[in-house]
């Protein structure tokens, strides 16, 4: 666990991003690393859903904190930890092969539930960064994937953005998954509805380009070091 910030500057970090964050905009507060109790000062002061990204920790978190907190998974997906979020996992971030949707229609079928679940697409110069290619998500995307995979709903893309000061550069990117989003949606179901894109450091610039979920962790809980 990494040290959090105080619970009055947590509580303060939210109301301002509440203030600033028009209505159509859903915040994801990434807790990775922090202790559970500082997703407990969060929770008092309204926020429900958490994101997180290793499945051991979120699980931990899971048993011990409130039953009705939305967990985010917004890591990268092992083939062999998916059966361990399946009962409880309310979102999965980082689809980002064919294959890791098979493995989590199976896992939630065990369960008899319904997961959410977004497609990664890879917007980032780096090559570390994983996800889809445009081709390949629309490819995916021209399937009836409620067919395929009746035990998840695939809500969207998420995407992010290259590490850089470069905002024209982050600003292209976000720029362009909003398009591709937008030129998905008309064949997609009702429930297509979700562009998860923008962190601590690029937020606003998301926003702007359309972003309707963002991922904010260092901004609300402090730094991971
Ligand atoms: C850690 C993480 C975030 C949050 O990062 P901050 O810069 O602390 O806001 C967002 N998205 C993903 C995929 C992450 O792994």
């Amino acid at each position: 666990m990494t040290e959090s910030l105080p619970a009055s500057q947590i509580r303060e970090a939210l109301e301002r991003l509440r203030a600033e964050l028009p209505s159509q905009v859903q915040l994801i507060a990434v807790s990775k690393t922090k202790a559970a109790e500082a997703i407990e000062v969060a929770y008092a002061a309204g926020q429900r859903d958490f994101g997180e990204n290793r499945v051991q920790e979120m699980l931990e978190k899971y048993e011990r904190l409130p039953q009705d907190i939305r967990w985010h998974m917004i890591g990268h997906l092992q083939s062999n930890k998916i059966k361990y979020m399946a009962p409880f996992v309310y979102m999965v971030h980082g689809v980002d092969k064919a294959k890791r949707l098979k493995e989590l229609n199976k896992e939630a079928a065990k369960c008899g539930r319904q997961i959410n679940c977004l497609l990664q697409i890879h917007i980032a110069e780096e090559e570390s960064k994983f996800g889809f290619d445009y081709p390949e998500a629309a490819a995916l995307l021209a399937q009836d994937l409620a067919q395929h995979y009746p035990h998840l709903r695939i809500r969207g893309l998420m995407g992010m953005a290259t590490f850089s000061e470069d905002q024209a550069k982050v600003r292209a990117e976000f720029a362009g998954l909003k398009r591709f989003f937008d030129a998905q949606v008309a064949s997609q179901p009702d429930y297509f509805d979700t562009l998860s894109m923008g962190m601590t450091g690029d937020y606003q610039l998301a926003v702007a380009e359309g972003s309707t979920m963002l991922r904010i962790g260092s901004a609300i809980f402090g730094s991971r070091a």
